[in-house]
C-alpha cells in the first residue's frame, strides 16, 4: 500500500525485521516502510479473504448459474466483432454513454470507474503483499509512478463518489427511487477505500499496520456486497455491452414453431437474464418513458427488476408464468415501443425485446384478451390493412389522385402504407409527397395492391399474422420488380427495412425526409413568413433510424426552426407506436397531449412532423391543448407548398 521503499537495500537486518515484524530473510522489495505481515497475521489475513470470496460467489455464483442455465438466445452471434469492441471501448471503457447523457454526474462515475480499473493493481499487489509476493517494486521508476498516479485518481474518486452520495441522499431525484441503504453503504466503503490509501502518503503514516489492516478489512467487506447488490452491474455490465443485440430495438427470432416468446421461465434467455441481473436501478429509462411520465402502470426498469426477480423466486427452468406476480400484463401492453428506455440505458439492457417478447407469449398463447387488438388483428388479416376499410378504398384515392400504378419503369415506388392509403391526414401527406416528386420530375409509381407491413402486429408480438403480410408484400415487390421504394412512415421503413428480413430481402427503402433534404437545393425558395416551425423528432425516425438533421434541414429552409425541450435521442413520443394507436383509450394522460402541450409551449406557429401516425395522434391533441393552437404539418407538406398545384399537376 505504500508507495515508496526509502532504503533500497537488499536484505533486511534483524533489528528492521523486529521492528517491523518482517519474517527474517524476505527480499528487500518489501521495504522497511510496508507494514510486513506476522504469519499468525498472514493467516488471519487469508481467512477472512477466504470467507470473503465466499460470500462472493455464493451470490454471484446463483446469477451466473442461472444466465448459464437459461435458453440459449436463438441465432445469436458473436460476428461482427468489431461493432461489439466499439461499444465496449466507447461505453465502458470511455463510459462515453454515461457522460453524454449526464454530464457531470456521468464524469463522477466515470472518475469511479476509471479509479477502480487505476486500483486493480494496487489491490492485486496489496494483497500479495500480505502474503510477502508483492510485486510492484516501489522504488523503481514505473512503481513510483503508479502509485501516485493512483493516489491522484484516488482523491478523484473520493471527491466523485462524495458528489454521487449528496445526490442521491440530499438532491434526491426521483427517478433513483427510494434511498437506499445499500447504496449509502457502498458509497461509504469506496470512500474509505480512497482515505486509507490516500492517508499512506501522509509522512510517518506510510507503514501504518492500522492503515493496512482499515483498507484490507474495507476491501474484504466490499467483495461480498458487490453481487448481493445493485453493484453487482460492476462484474456484469462490461460483459452485458460486449454482449448485446447487435442492433438497437432488435426482435429475435423464433426459435421454431414451439417458440411462443416469453411465455414461462423456460422461455428466458441468457441474454434476457444477464441483462436483467444486470439493472443498477439508476432510472434513466423511466425518466424519459412516455407510459411512465403519463402515470401507466408500466415502467421499463421494473421490467428488468421484474425478470430479474422472477428468475430469483422461480429459476429459468419453471413452467410459472412470467407475467403475474413480477410482471404486469397491462403493463406490457402500455408500451409504445418508443425505444427511450433501450436508448438511454447505461448497462446495455435492451428493453424492446423482454416486452415484445412477453407480448408475443400472452398473444401466442391466447392470453392476451383485447377486444381492440382483436379487431386489429382481424383487420389486417381480412382487409390487408389496419384500419379495416376496404381496399377499394384505397383504389378510390389512387384514382382521385391520379397517382400512376408502378409498371418497374418508375424511379420510385411510392409505399402508401395503411395511413397514407387510408387515412385523411395520411392522404394529404401522400398527395403533397406526389406533389414534390411531379415538380423535381422524379419518376414514381404506386402498387397496385399493398398490404399493412404488419408493423402493429410484429410490435404487439402476433408473429403469425405479421409473417404472412411480409411474405405477401414481399412477393408483391418481387413481381413488381421495384428497385426503391419512398415511403412517408417511419414505422413503414422501419418495419420493411429490418423486420421483413427475416422472411426476405426488401428492396432499399427511404423515408421522404432523406429524399427532401438530398434534393433541397431542387426544392424552390420561398419567401416564407419567417414563422416558428418547431420539430417533433418521430421515434422510429430519429432513434430507430438516426435521422435527425434531415427533416430538420427541410423545416429550415422554409422557416425558422426550433427544438422543443425533448428533441432528438430524447424526443418524447406521440403515443401512437407499438400497436397503441389503434388499442383505444389510454389510462392516465394521454402521451399526445403531454408532447402537444410541449410543442405548443415552444410558442412556434406551426408543428412539423414526419410521421403520419405522429401526425394523427398530434393534431387531436394539438386542438385539445390551447385555442390558439399551432398549425400541425408534415414536412412533405411544408415543402410542396413551394410548388405551384397547377405547374406540379397537383389534383
Ligand atoms: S419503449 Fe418507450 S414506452 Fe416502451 S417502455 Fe421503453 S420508454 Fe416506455
Ligand atoms: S434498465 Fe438500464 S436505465 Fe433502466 S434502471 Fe436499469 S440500468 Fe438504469
Amino acid at each position: 500500500m505504500n508507495r515508496k521503499c526509502l532504503a533500497p537495500t537488499l536484505s533486511i537486518v534483524p533489528e528492521d525485521a523486529q521492528l517491523y515484524r518482517i519474517p527474517i530473510g524476505w527480499p528487500a522489495l518489501h521495504s522497511q516502510l510496508v507494514p510486513q505481515l506476522s504469519w499468525p497475521e498472514s493467516g488471519l489475513f487469508l481467512v477472512l479473504l477466504a470467507a470473503s470470496l465466499y460470500g462472493f460467489w455464493l451470490r454471484f455464483g446463483k446469477v451466473w448459474r442461472t444466465v448459464r442455465a437459461s435458453k440459449k438466445d436463438p441465432e445469436f452471434r458473436i460476428q461482427p466483432v468489431g461493432r461489439r469492441v466499439t461499444d465496449f471501448i466507447w461505453e465502458v471503457l470511455l463510459q462515453g454513454k454515461v457522460i453524454w447523457q449526464r454530464p457531470l454526474p456521468g464524469l463522477a462515475h466515470a472518475l469511479v470507474f476509471w479509479g477502480f480499473c487505476v486500483f486493480a493493481l494496487i489491490t492485486a499487489n496489496h494483497f500479495a503483499e500480505a502474503l510477502h509476493i508483492g510485486f510492484l517494486d516501489r522504488t523503481g521508476i514505473f512503481g513510483t509512478f503508479y502509485f501516485d498516479f493512483a493516489g491522484v485518481f484516488a482523491i478523484a474518486v473520493a471527491i466523485s463518489i462524495s458528489g454521487l452520495a449528496f445526490r442521491r441522499f440530499v438532491v434526491r431525484p426521483k427517478w433513483l427511487g427510494p434511498l437506499s441503504k445499500e447504496s449509502g453503504i457502498i458509497a461509504l466503503l469506496i470512500f474509505l477505500l480512497m482515505i486509507t490509501y490516500l492517508a499512506t502518503f501522509v509522512p510517518g503514516w506510510e507503514s501504518s499496520r492500522l492503515l493496512w489492516w482499515a483498507h484490507t478489512l474495507t476491501l474484504l467487506a466490499f467483495l461480498p456486497l458487490i453481487p448481493h447488490t445493485k453493484h453487482l452491474h460492476l462484474v456484469l455490465s462490461p460483459v452485458t455491452v460486449f454482449m448485446k443485440r447487435d442492433s438497437f430495438s432488435k426482435i429475435p427470432p423464433l426459435a421454431g414453431d414451439d417458440d411462443f416468446g416469453l411465455d414461462t421461465g423456460k422461455d428466458v434467455t441468457e441474454l434476457i437474464a444477464l441483462q436483467a441481473f444486470t439493472c443498477v436501478e439508476c432510472g434513466r429509462c423511466s425518466q424519459y418513458c412516455p407510459a411512465t411520465n403519463t402515470g401507466k402502470l408500466l415502467n421499463p426498469k421494473e421490467i428488468a427488476l421484474g425478470v430479474r426477480r422472477y428468475l430469483n423466486e422461480f429459476g429459468p427452468e419453471s413452467e410459472q408464468p412470467l407475467i403475474g406476480v413480477h410482471l404486469s400484463q397491462e403493463a406490457v401492453f402500455q408500451c409504445t415501443t418508443c425505444g427511450s428506455c433501450e436508448f438511454q440505458c447505461p448497462v446495455g439492457i435492451q428493453h424492446l425485446p423482454m416486452i415484445i417478447g412477453l407480448r408475443r407469449g400472452a398473444v401466442n398463447t391466447g392470453k392476451w384478451e383485447d377486444d381492440y387488438g382483436t379487431k386489429l388483428f382481424l383487420n389486417m388479416e381480412r382487409n390487408g390493412n389496419a384500419l379495416g376499410f376496404s381496399s377499394s378504398e384505397r383504389d378510390k384515392f389512387v384514382e382521385k389522385q391520379e397517382l400512376p400504378i408502378f409498371d418497374g419503369t418508375q424511379e420510385y415506388c411510392l409505399w402508401l402504407g395503411c395511413m397514407g392509403g387510408y387515412d385523411p391526414q395520411g392522404r394529404e401527406i401522400i398527395a403533397s409527397l406526389a406533389r414534390i416528386l411531379r415538380g423535381l420530375n422524379v419518376t414514381f409509381g404506386v402498387l397496385r395492391k399493398e398490404k399493412c407491413t404488419g408493423d402493429p402486429a410484429r410490435r404487439l408480438g402476433n408473429d403469425l399474422a405479421f409473417g404472412q403480410l411480409a411474405e405477401s408484400n414481399l412477393e408483391t415487390l418481387r413481381q413488381s420488380q421495384v428497385k426503391k421504394i419512398i415511403s412517408i412512415c417511419p414505422h413503414c421503413v422501419r418495419t420493411m427495412s429490418t423486420d421483413w428480413a427475416e422472411y426476405g430481402q426488401a428492396p432499399p427503402i427511404e423515408h421522404h425526409s432523406e429524399f427532401l433534404a438530398r434534393n433541397l437545393d431542387k426544392l424552390p425558395e420561398r419567401t416564407g413568413d419567417g414563422q416558428k416551425i418547431v420539430y417533433h423528432d418521430p421515434c422510429y425516425l430519429g432513434r430507430y433510424r438516426n435521422v435527425y438533421d434531415e427533416p430538420r434541414d427541410v423545416v429550415g429552409k422554409f422557416g425558422t426552426l426550433i427544438d422543443p425541450p425533448r428533441s432528438r435521442e430524447r424526443s418524447f413520443c406521440c403515443g401512437a407506436g407499438g400497436g397503441l394507436a389503434f388499442l383505444g383509450e389510454e389510462k392516465g394522460k394521454r402521451i399526445s397531449v403531454e408532447r402537444a402541450e410541449e410543442l405548443a409551449g415552444t410558442g412556434a406557429s406551426v408543428v412539423a412532423a414526419a410521421c403520419p401516425f405522429c401526425n394523427t395522434m398530434l393534431r387531436d391533441a394539438l386542438t385539445g391543448v390551447s385555442a390558439t393552437a399551432p398549425k400541425l404539418l408534415d414536412i412533405a407538406q411544408i415543402a410542396a407548398a413551394s410548388f405551384a398545384p397547377k405547374e406540379a399537376g397537383d389534383r
